[in-house]
């Protein structure tokens, strides 16, 4: 018998045990104008039956008569539908909670905590349209309720959905008295990218000038700035942006400098190169090091990277560095084949808050839903050790 027809039938057993402590209650009082007691509990019996034969579906038709007979058993029927979901048998705990729903005398409060566990429901089953009408009507009976909020924003969020984002997160604002400055900066910054994206230069403008209000430590805005400065060709402003993002975004980004500094060709030849040189004298941050010979190689070629390499001197590389710096050789040998299936193998970043693993740097963690929390894997370890995310 399976782990789940077992916490079936404890349920059932649960439920049993309701009904026989209710009846002894009732025969005390004599209250004649109650259903026999054949009556409300056969259908549970048939339930269990129906379980025992590993017929869910039956076995949820017969159960859904005792909680019709019993209003007392609804809450424990709650718990059947967050067992069914657990499962991840979505469609009966719709079901059981629709069920609910569909009952004329259950109390608001109920019909509220079924909104709600509709809402994850559809959330688990990953119908967001229908999760995000459950929730909404769970927020309309009660508007400051928090799990109902985050629940919302984390839809939004991963439907890249960012003003109804930005609109929940004023509400969570309010609702807990809490700043949400930096999360509000990130979903700023991603507005001004897809309106940069769209090539809407004004709009993008404005709103990583917002990001970078609400936080002068977004990374995001900031790279999102010096892009637009270069387009712009407003040279000595791409220095100065770079200046205050050393100064303002946390170390573990500053890796993030080289690539947007050499995406603009003329500016990397006139004045980037000697901005990075300056930063590598001033920080030796062997990321950024390593970063900027990845990006060289990538752009110019492998001669112009073995000669960055002799310039910056290199020393004490982890292997996770020299790994990388590997896989850039272009001598077809089996050791630099295997550190460039390494490399494409490797993850390269990790979310400081949950520890997921992850190739390329994301701003948002696939996992925890923090905003800004990715950064450089340090040590030795070349691959991810034990999370991973796509
Ligand atoms: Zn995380």
């Amino acid at each position: 018998m399976s782990s789940f027809i077992i916490i079936l039938m404890a349920v059932a057993v649960m439920v049993a045990a309701a009904l026989i402590w209710k009846n002894r209650e009732e025969f005390s009082e004599q209250d004649l104008e109650e259903p026999p007691e054949d009556i409300r509990v056969s259908p549970l019996l048939r339930g269990i039956n129906f379980l025992l034969s590993d017929k869910p579906d039956r076995a949820l038709q017969e159960m859904v008569q005792v909680a019709k007979i019993r209003s007392e058993s609804v809450e424990v029927y709650m718990a059947l539908g967050e067992m069914f979901r657990a499962q991840g048998e979505y469609g009966r705990a719709v079901r059981i909670h629709q069920n609910i729903l569909a009952r004329p005398d259950v109390s608001s409060d109920l019909h509220f905590q079924a909104y709600v566990a509709l809402g994850r429901d559809f959330q688990a089953g990953g119908l967001l349209d229908r999760a995000l009408k459950h929730y909404a009507k769970a927020l309309a009976m009660q508007t400051d309720h928090l799990p109902s909020l985050y629940a919302c924003l984390r839809i939004r969020e991963q439907s890249h959905e960012w003003d109804e984002a930005e609109w929940l997160v004023s509400r969570l604002e309010q609702v807990e008295n809490a700043s949400y400055h930096e999360h509000r900066a990130y979903l700023k910054a991603e507005m001004a990218n897809n309106a940069w994206e769209q090539g809407d230069v004004a709009l993008a403008e404005s709103l990583t000038i917002e990001a970078l209000k609400l936080s002068p430590s977004c990374t995001h805005g900031h790279l999102l700035r010096l892009r637009q400065l270069l387009k712009a060709g407003e040279a000595d402003a791409v220095v100065a942006q770079s200046e205050q993002f050393l100064e303002q975004v946390k170390v573990d980004h500053h890796n993030l400098l080289p690539e947007v500094l050499l995406s603009d060709e003329q500016f990397y030849k006139v004045k980037g190169e000697a901005f990075l040189w300056q930063t590598w004298q001033q920080r030796h941050d062997l990321e950024v090091g390593v970063r900027w010979i990845e990006n060289v190689s990538k752009l110019h070629g492998q001669d112009a990277a073995r000669s960055l390499r002799d310039k910056l001197e290199l020393s004490d590389l982890s292997l996770r560095h020299e790994l990388r710096l590997s896989a850039l050789n272009e001598a077809d040998n089996n050791l630099i084949q295997q550190a460039k299936y390494w490399r494409l193998s490797m993850k390269l970043y990790a979310c400081k808050h949950c520890g997921v693993q992850v190739h390329q740097m994301r701003w948002h963690c696939p996992k925890c839903n923090k905003w800004g929390t990715m950064e450089p894997l340090q040590g030795s370890h070349v691959f991810g050790e034990e999370q991973h995310a796509a």
